[in-house]
């Protein structure tokens, strides 16, 4: 017998049909004699759709007002999950963050949990035989204000759950059967993976796949909690995350990630000299400019080209902080791409294997794809590729590291 914390997102609750089938699939785990807790996010596009309407009425609504609203979302789901439960013959209750007293510091939209008070009123409740629903993305200050930890908070709210219970596992039910070696719509041969360490989720995530919300994957790197991201309609095992072990090396790229929301900006004849990249990228951060990959050339005559990526929605506002830094520095001028896109593979076998960033670079020049920028990380490599090789450069990877399913390197 485990005691299981289960979260289960908006698309899984869209439905009262869907919201019917996930129960069956909590009853089937209980009846397994698991203890069950359950995390439901908002149904749907509920929290979407009370962004919208906030926004049709103020263009900067207050941050207190915006967590009080979109915190009904999942107020809604656990009183029809529990319905649901309780429906099948399953005992079930309900809870709010604020019931279970999920402390969270004053940080409205983007709160932090402090501390969750109300593990005991759980506990008594399963020892009643009943499935706790707790909504996620929610927590009360000190001062009794309700807050969200951030979209997609859910998440957060299921590990730091599973956390304070001392529970066995932390489990994500969605819509794929787990975390792919990469993006199925480009390469249909996408498989799943069965095993990743915290910080290979962790890049994975950073790097464009969309599957858990960063900071739970950081709590649950901190506290050890394991992880299982699974399939809401398959009964399959999907992919476990948890600490780093020999067996994870041996997989050298474990995913293939790209991203095409950036945009690179080159600074023309910079004048080489102590201080210069200090201010350029000083002037960046003050005005909030997030910058990715930088590269800076050859030195010749006394200037250089620095050029460096950023996120192309910002773009705007980072033109303008380019326009002054070449006035500050004496820069000849500057260029802007907006069609850049970045692939990068994950792997924690980077560490002890050689060879990974030739054999990634000579995949793309196989693939005919033009490397603009490389940057690396103990278990990544990026390259900026132009905008319209990213899926040509995606497929020829997830190949060269042998990721598809019929390659057998997985599974
Ligand atoms: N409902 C919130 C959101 O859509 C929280 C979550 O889904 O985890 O961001
Ligand atoms: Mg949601």
């Amino acid at each position: 017998m485990a005691l299981v914390v289960q979260k289960y997102g908006g698309a899984s609750l869209a439905t009262p049909e869907k919201m019917l089938h996930v129960a069956d699939r909590i009853i089937k785990m209980k009846k397994k004699g698991n203890d069950m807790v359950v995390v439901v996010s908002a149904p749907g596009d509920t929290t979407d759709d009370l962004v919208s309407f906030a926004e049709k009425l103020s263009e900067n609504p207050p941050e207190r007002e915006m967590d009080m609203l979109l915190s009904t979302g999942e107020q809604q789901s656990i009183a029809l999950m529990s319905m649901a439960l309780n429906h099948k013959g399953c005992p079930a209750i309900s809870f709010t963050g604020q019931q279970v007293g999920i402390i969270t510091d004053k940080s409205h939209t983007q709160a932090r949990i402090k501390a969750i008070e109300g593990i005991g009123k759980i506990k008594k409740a399963l020892k009643d035989g009943k499935v706790v629903v707790v909504a996620g993305f929610q927590g009360i200050t000190e001062e009794e204000n309700i807050t969200t930890l951030g979209r997609g908070g859910s998440d957060l709210t299921a590990v730091a759950l599973a956390h304070a219970l001392k529970a066995d596992v932390a489990e994500f039910l969605k819509d794929v059967p787990g975390v792919l070696t990469t993006n199925p719509s480009v390469c249909p041969d996408a498989s799943k993976i069965d095993f990743l360490s915290y910080d290979e989720m962790l890049e994975l995530a950073s790097s464009g796949a969309q599957v858990l919300y960063n900071r739970s994957v950081e709590f649950a790197k901190n506290y050890d909690v394991v992880l299982h991201v699974r399939g809401t309609f398959t009964e399959t095992n999907g992919t476990i995350i948890k600490k780093e072990d020999s067996k994870m090396e041996k997989i050298v790229v474990s995913g293939i990630t790209y991203s095409k929301n950036e945009a690179k900006v080159t600074l023309k004849s910079v004048p080489d000299r102590p201080g210069v990249a200090s201010k350029i990228f000083s002037t960046l951060a003050d005005a909030g400019v997030n910058v990715d990959i930088i590269i800076q050339n050859v030195s010749e005559k006394g200037t250089t080209d620095v050029s460096f990526t950023t996120i192309r929605k910002d773009i705007k506002k980072t033109i303008k902080v380019v326009e002054d830094i070449v006035k500050k520095t004496g820069a000849a001028g500057y260029s802007v791409d907006e069609k850049v896109g970045k692939v990068s593979a994950v792997g924690v076998g980077m560490r002890t294997h050689t060879g990974i960033a030739s054999k990634m670079f000579g995949a793309l020049a196989d693939a005919k794809v033009n490397i603009n920028m490389i940057s690396t990380s103990e278990i990544k490599i990026s390259c900026v590729v132009a905008e319209d090789d990213t899926e040509k450069a995606v497929k020829a990877l997830h190949a060269a590291f042998g990721l598809g399913k019929k390659s057998g390197s997985k599974k």
